[in-house]
């Protein structure tokens, strides 16, 4: 289960859904709250905004496990 999960305005590879960042104890990952599918975050990185940047950037040290 994920801790906190925090809304973005990027979109999923797959569907174009709306993506969320996802935290759990040591890890992020990205989620879509579409089709459920979850991404690591280098998957996504070139989707990456200033908002989900900035959010990252709190957790620089768990985001590359
Ligand atoms: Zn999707």
């Amino acid at each position: 289960m994920y801790a906190t999960a925090f809304p973005t305005t990027m979109t999923c590879p797959d569907c174009e859904g709306k993506l969320s960042i996802l935290r759990s104890c040591g890890r992020v990952r990205m989620g879509c709250g579409q089709c459920r599918r979850q991404f690591q975050i280098h998957e996504v990185a070139d989707r990456l905004d200033e908002q989900a940047e900035e959010v990252l950037s709190r957790w620089n040290s768990i985001i590359y496990d």
